[in-house]
């Protein structure tokens, strides 16, 4: 028996039974005791165009039924080593989306209090702004990997500072990354004016649009990224829209010409080693995407994450 919590087998119930948390993993109400948990927030309030995001939690734990605990790509045992389990959710206020950035910042100072590393099931990506608020409490200003078709560097939508395209406008204003040690990878699309994306170049950060990953693996960009970032706390933010509408077509704001499932789990398993505080995976929404095959990417990214954890 191991002394850490471990997923319900498949040969314990069957997959379609028992518990719906993440990977079928014990639910608890805090994070105290726990090295990393899961933690949903379902926020979909901060959309621009399509919603959805809200439900994007509970299909992505329903998708996770089927993973397992062994990594048999890169060996990882993360169930030998960390004690996880699923916290459950944020309970945001999906009336009024300003208290919702207030309430998981309160949330997520306590999961950081206990000293454990929360891997967050999105919701929108507005939720990013908060979380990163309260890690830069912990840890103070970090670095920051962000996958994305887009940059969410907005000044405002419609006029509103929260908003799905502009948590990291938000966090920069207010100081809580080492900008020097940003990357954005996997932005494309069309643009409001040429320059969208140089924004976050003239703060020093690193973007790596997704023509340079076209037709090649991710894995020598990823050795770059891991010397970028070097021994700081670095947060891991992944908005499955990164990825091709072929491979994720369940979400809000989809744009051709993205990655590869096998890029982004390359990007992922790319993080070991870095000192990661924090990382979520963003703006699923089940509606547009029946067959589940966006959660089920997402959920196998989740697990990914947490293998990749120091
Ligand atoms: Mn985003
Ligand atoms: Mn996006």
């Amino acid at each position: 028996m191991s002394r850490f919590n471990q997923p319900l087998g498949g040969n314990e119930m069957p997959r379609f039974g028992g518990p719906a948390t993440m990977m079928r993993l014990p639910a608890q109400q805090t994070a105290e005791g726990l090295d990393a948990c899961f933690v949903g927030v379902p926020l979909d309030t901060g959309t621009s165009n399509r919603p959805g995001t809200r439900l994007g939690p509970r299909q992505i734990r329903d998708e996770s039924r089927m993973l397992r605990p062994f990594n048999m790509a890169t060996g990882a045992a993360p169930f030998e080593r960390m004690q996880v389990a699923d916290i459950g959710d944020v309970p945001v206020n999906t009336f009024d989306l300003k208290k919702s950035v207030g309430i998981i910042a309160e949330h997520y100072r306590a999961i950081l209090g206990h000293g454990t590393v929360p891997l967050t099931l999105g919701g929108d990506h507005t939720l990013t702004w908060p979380v990163l608020r309260a890690v830069a409490e912990r840890h103070g200003p970090v670095a920051l990997i962000h996958v994305d078709a887009h940059a969410d560097t907005n000044e405002a939508m419609f006029g509103e500072e929260a908003a799905h395209g502009c948590p990291f406008r938000r966090a920069w204003e207010e100081d809580l990354l080492r900008n020097e040690r940003v990357v954005q990878i996997g932005l494309r699309g069309t643009g409001y004016a040429a320059g969208d994306f140089d924004w976050g170049r003239a703060q020093g950060w690193t973007v790596v649009q997704a023509e340079a990953l076209w037709h090649r693996s991710a894995a020598p960009l990823m050795d770059q990224v891991r010397a970028t970032v070097g021994d700081a706390p670095v947060y891991l933010s992944f908005d499955i829209d990164s990825l091709d509408p072929a491979f994720a077509p369940g979400t809000g704001t989809a744009e051709p010409g993205g990655l590869s499932s096998w890029q982004a789990l390359e990007i992922v398993r790319g993080c070991a080693g870095l000192n990661l505080v924090g990382c979520d995976l963003v703006e699923v929404s089940p509606p547009y995407d029946p067959t589940g095959n966006t959660a089920l990417l997402a959920a196998n990214l989740l697990y990914e994450m947490l293998c990749v954890l120091p």
